[in-house]
């Protein structure tokens, strides 16, 4: 399994050989080498991008709690906050040991170029405690995340910058940061954060958005690439909001859904699956194997099935080197954030096959958690027709931009998302200045 601390690798088509790239490398290198990428196809001003480089501010903080043992025990806490140009911070609270001040900088630089992809009007952010949370009971964890949350009180806000659940959070968990927020601030404040409960100004539809968005790409690039979503073939690695949602979604528009798995393999029919018999993950944990179908298969030999559609759904850098000669989908969506390594990419590069990036196709959940920021901040709950409608001419609008850098640009799909993102925080710098 991947480790957490790595994340989305990048095209490196034009960089070297495969032999020549180490994987897996940190969220920070991944993330500076695909600015330095995407900043060599446009014409932008050289001190924007070493300005890009750079987080604004890094807020480091000790989060002590006292353990049901009695004994005082003492966690690293962050906030970091890359870019802020196009509107507030915005980005994940991740609880996990691994969680390192440089992983915080790699994945908020990345939370930039995914809401500018999306033409949001976020920044980047992201935090994160370095502990493990099943260590810890549930009292212990409400008083961790209360504790941090009054530690990075003053660089947070609705309109400074808004946290949402990551690895090892929840919406309880960001139920406790906005009542932990709203006390000290004197008044209830729901747009500290999203991805909340919707009975204290969550948003409905927000715990499908990512698999919906997914499923929503999948349709337009099957489009695209001039199939019939009736006679396609798909196969889903992961069975959990991602995963689960997507594969029932494009079920239920016609696609013949092959294959599923979660963390201890696969099911496969080559008639297509009933998805909605699966239990997803929310549903029954790790229970895909117990449902009845003709053939088994592991979560290796799901990602090299005569597919049209592969999407990686579940973890990162499953697509590496090793395996991406034996992948013979048509195109890939990349459900999971990096599961494709930039060796694989680069691979896939030169194979000809697709790979529409996590940067565009999982962005349904900050586009979503955008829609409940508005939602809290006019205080005004909408009804989820109107989330899943909006959410549907969100993705459209960035698979149209992106396309368009595709077609015009000749580049892969994931050089086309990042050159949309980091010319629109570019021109917004460019635009603003340097103060003083
Ligand atoms: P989840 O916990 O709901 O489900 C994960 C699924 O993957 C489960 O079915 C699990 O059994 C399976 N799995 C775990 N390890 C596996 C392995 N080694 N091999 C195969 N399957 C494995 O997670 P999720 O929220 O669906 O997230 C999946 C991916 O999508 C992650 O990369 C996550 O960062 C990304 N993502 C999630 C969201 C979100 O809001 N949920 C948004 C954007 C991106």
């Amino acid at each position: 399994m991947a480790s957490p601390s790595t994340t989305p690798r990048d095209d490196e088509a034009h960089e070297g050989t495969h032999e020549q790239t180490r994987e897996p490398e940190s969220a920070l290198e991944t993330a500076r080498r695909q600015l330095q990428h995407a900043a060599a196809h446009l014409d932008i001003d050289q001190n924007v991008v070493e300005r890009l480089k750079h987080p604004k501010k890094v807020q480091e903080v000790t989060v002590p709690i006292e353990r049901e043992n009695g004994n005082v025990a003492v966690y690293t806490g962050y906030r970091a906050q890359h870019d802020s140009v196009r509107g507030p911070f915005k980005g994940g609270l991740r609880y996990h040991p691994d969680v390192t001040r440089e992983e915080c900088v790699g994945l908020g630089m990345w939370m930039t170029w995914k809401c500018a992809v999306m033409d949001i009007p976020f920044g980047g952010a992201k935090g994160g405690i370095a502990v493990n949370p099943k260590d810890l009971t549930d009292d212990e964890k409400e008083q961790l995340t209360r504790r941090f949350t009054d530690e990075i009180r003053a660089v947070i806000g609705p309109t400074k910058d808004i946290p949402a659940p990551d690895m090892g959070t929840d919406p309880q968990t960001m139920a406790w940061v906005m009542d932990a927020y709203s006390m000290q601030e004197g008044e209830t404040i729901p747009g500290v954060v999203t991805g909340k409960p919707p009975i204290v100004g969550g948003s409905k539809g927000r715990d499908a958005a990512p698999g919906r968005s997914v499923a929503i790409i999948a349709r337009e690039a099957i489009d695209y690439y001039g199939k019939d979503i009736g006679e396609t073939s798909v196969a889903v690695q992961g069975f959990g909001s991602v995963g689960s949602n997507a594969a029932k979604l494009l079920d239920g528009w016609g696609a013949n859904v092959v294959a599923v798995s979660d963390v201890n393999g696969g099911i496969y029919d080559a008639n297509g699956l009933d998805t909605h018999t699966i239990p997803s993950h929310h549903e029954e944990p790790e229970a895909v194997m117990t449902h009845e179908a003709p053939e088994t298969v592991t979560n290796d030999e799901l990602l090299e099935l005569d597919v049209d559609v592969l999407i990686p759904a579940a973890i990162g850098n499953v697509l590496t080197a090793d395996n991406a000669d034996d992948v013979v989908a048509d195109v890939i969506i990349e459900g999971a954030n990096g599961p494709t390594t930039t060796a694989a990419s680069a691979i896939f590069a030169e194979r000809d096959i697709p790979v529409i990036p996590d940067i565009l196709a999982n962005a349904g959940g900050v586009t979503v958690s955008y829609f409940e920021w508005l939602q809290d901040i006019n205080r005004r709950a909408w009804s989820l027709d109107r989330v899943n409608d909006e959410l549907e001419t969100e993705m459209l609008a960035a698979w149209q931009n992106i396309r368009e850098e595709f077609e015009s640009r000749d580049v892969t799909w994931r050089d086309a998302a990042y050159i949309v993102a980091l010319s629109r925080v570019a021109k917004a710098h460019e635009t603003r200045g340097l103060w003083p």
